[in-house]
């Protein structure tokens, strides 16, 4: 008997039909934001394999308006499902960094968009000020609404030596705090990320079941041209293990998957660059081919979400520097 998708682990498209009973598809908006790890308010330079320029489909440019951005969404995706709903996705940059005015102005002109049914928020751990959050939580009682925080690592050191500009802890403050308002709240990491070893890893998936989240987002780390990580490893490729045989990659999220919340919804799996700027590694599978190879493969191992959840006796610790069982 074939096994059903959410007994493997919970999946996004069910997670939304909890809220939603058509189909909804996020349309991915660029509303003009900064991006405070660029700028010098958090950091200079921003995070070490950021290019911006991977976050933005052909019709999601900086100079269209919000609304704009919306309708052309819209109509690329209605082709094929004309009673499609949406969710803006407020996704490049830092959607969080402005003054609190403006901030309202283009979620709520997204909100006006016929159509459109919720907001998903993109931002920075340390990207929620007080005043914003008693804002979010006031609008999130008459729409969807979820904020997505970019964790990208539990482990201090690989924040810094990435130059995320923030730390775990803020981290698992943000978290705690945006929940705490009743806020669905995501996070997005990223796997294979340098000095990350496959413990380490999978030792983050535990670490971060302790936290308020309700969805993950799993990527692997893309070397993309241009970044500053590109150069590193260039200079220093011993540094970097990039995944070249995806089936190593799907084994590695399938132990991850196992010790994680079996609740969290895990939204996605890998991340796609546009090929002209990804350099490693290029698996050449969409996004669907992924997740059937990887479910496949958790059917093979007998392998479920959660199924070594807090299995072991060792707990994993990150003290700063120190990656400790
Ligand atoms: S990944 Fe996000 S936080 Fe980092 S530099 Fe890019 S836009 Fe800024």
């Amino acid at each position: 008997m074939d096994i059903p998708t959410h007994f493997l682990y919970n999946d996004f498209p069910t997670f939304l039909r909890k809220y939603f009973p058509y189909k909804v598809q996020k349309i991915s908006l660029n509303a003009g934001f900064t991006c405070p790890n660029r700028d010098g308010t958090k950091g200079w330079g921003g995070c070490t394999y950021c290019n911006n320029q991977t976050f933005n489909p052909d019709y999601c440019r900086t100079e269209k308006s919000i609304s704009t951005q919306l309708e052309e969404g819209k109509c690329f995706f209605a082709r094929k499902y004309p009673d499609m709903k949406y969710l803006a996705y407020f996704q490049a940059y830092t959607n969080t960094y402005a003054e609190l005015e403006g901030l309202k102005r283009k979620y709520e002109e997204a909100l006006e968009v016929k159509d459109v049914v919720g907001l998903v928020i993109g931002t920075r751990p340390d990207c929620m000020p007080e005043g914003l959050l008693h804002y979010l939580e006031e609008l999130n009682r008459h729409t969807f609404l979820m904020v997505e925080y970019g964790i990208e690592s539990a482990c201090d050191k690989t924040l810094r030596r990435i130059n995320r500009g923030h730390t775990y802890a803020d981290t698992a403050e943000a978290v705690g705090r945006t929940a705490a308002c009743g806020i669905l709240t995501g996070g997005h990491v990223i796997l294979g990320l340098p000095g990350e070893t496959h413990d380490t890893m999978v030792g983050q998936a535990e670490i971060l079941s302790e936290l308020p989240l309700n969805t993950l987002k799993i990527h692997q780390l893309q070397l993309i041209r241009g970044t500053r990580m590109a150069h590193e490893y260039v200079d220093n490729p011993i540094d970097f293990h990039l995944f070249a045989e995806v089936d190593e990659y799907i084994d590695l999220v399938i132990d991850y998957v196992e010790h994680l919340r079996p609740d969290i919804v895990v939204e996605r799996f890998v991340s796609q660059s546009p090929k002209d700027l990804l350099i490693a590694p290029d698996w050449g599978l969409k996004n669907y081919e992924f997740v059937a190879r990887l479910q496949k493969r958790m059917k093979e191992r007998d392998a479920y979400q959660g199924k070594k959840y807090k299995d072991s006796e060792k707990r994993i610790i990150f003290a700063d520097d120190k990656f400790t069982t």
